[in-house]
């Protein structure tokens, strides 16, 4: 009876201390399973005198509900709190503020690139594309600029080993064109050029625009008035432009073109070196030469190109300071497009 009592009392503090279904299910083994010590109590019983029997049958009897009835207790109990921890850990805490959608953003050059396509289609030019890869012809000797002349200095170009280049303006594209297209043309080139140049204002791969128009009786005059409605509707704004003579060698007469400062309205400051003007483009009637070099009747026809360097104009018209900016790729800075 001793043994019987004490086999209990250890089976009640053991479904106690089971933390989980695990080692509950262990103490039903341990206890009332076909080797459990219940059960091999049970056997001892017919060692006893027989008188004794029925009795010590009946107490196991007992004993034995009672494990089973505090098995079934705690078994509910567990799983009772498994279903409260499951409903703790998996509750939605609607009072947290809502996380939000991060969108991308269209880069500020992209956004330039995208502007100056909808003026220029607008006015009916085509956009056509070249290699970055070009040979001394086509960015050279084509645009007038023979093998000693002096602009080939300043362009700083990166040549291959083989005598090619990376491009060091779109107006090889022009060239392409001419000998392409039949005239007259209205076209616009874009894209990425290379130069060996690094600083603030400099950086050694940046883009240009550039257009030309091939026609019979066009002048000056619809250049400047092109250029005017170009940057005009590029700037979203009424700006003082104004033209200033310079030399190109592959246009005559040449010009380059200033703009109000957008920062100062043309009163003054830092950024416009306190002129108030900012250079935005380079244009001119396209150099005789250039014509008769792509196969175009120079008496009959004439024509007008600009170019433009498109960092330039995105950094004027987003107030830009620092051009490397728009190569840096932070997210911070992007994110303001
Ligand atoms: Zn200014």
């Amino acid at each position: 009876m001793e043994v019987l009592e004490e086999i209990l009392r250890n089976a009640e503090s053991a479904i106690q201390a089971a933390a989980d279904l695990k080692s509950l299910d262990h103490c039903r083994v341990q206890y009332l399973g076909k080797k459990g010590q219940l059960t091999e109590y049970l056997k001892t019983v017919g060692q006893l005198p027989p008188e004794q029997r029925p009795l010590i049958g009946q107490k196991v009897n007992i004993a034995k509900d009672k494990i089973q009835t505090l098995i079934e207790q705690r078994d509910a109990e567990l799983k009772q709190a498994q279903i409260a921890d499951q409903l703790a850990s998996e509750s939605v805490d609607v009072t947290l503020p809502g996380r939000s959608q991060h969108f991308g953003s269209i880069h500020p050059l992209v956004k330039s690139f995208e502007a100056i396509r909808s003026i220029f289609t607008q006015m009916g030019f085509a956009f056509v594309e070249g290699p970055e890869i070009e040979d001394d012809f086509h960015n050279f000797t084509a645009l007038n600029i023979p093998l000693l002349h002096p602009a080939r200095a300043m362009q700083d170009t990166f040549y291959f080993p083989d005598g090619l280049l990376l491009r060091t303006h779109t107006s090889t594209v022009q060239i392409r064109a001419m000998k392409k297209m039949s005239v007259p043309l209205r076209i616009v080139a874009m894209g990425r050029v290379y130069r060996r140049d690094f600083d603030m204002t400099h950086t050694p791969m940046f883009h240009q625009m550039e257009c030309l128009m091939v026609d019979e009786a066009i002048s000056f005059a619809d250049l400047k008035g092109l250029m005017t409605q170009f940057l005009r509707e590029f700037f979203s704004a009424d700006v003082p432009i104004r033209f200033r003579p310079s030399y190109f060698p592959f246009t005559e007469p040449s010009a380059e073109v200033d703009i109000g400062c957008l920062n100062c309205n043309a009163k003054g400051c830092r950024i416009c070196k306190k002129t108030g003007w900012l250079e935005v483009l380079g244009c001119g009637m396209v150099h005789p030469n250039v014509l008769k070099g792509a196969g175009i009747d120079s008496e009959r026809y004439r024509g007008f190109a600009c170019g433009v360097g498109v960092d330039r104009l995105t950094l004027l018209r987003y107030g830009i300071s620092d051009l490397r900016a728009l190569f840096e790729n932070d997210l911070r800075f992007l994110k303001q497009f």
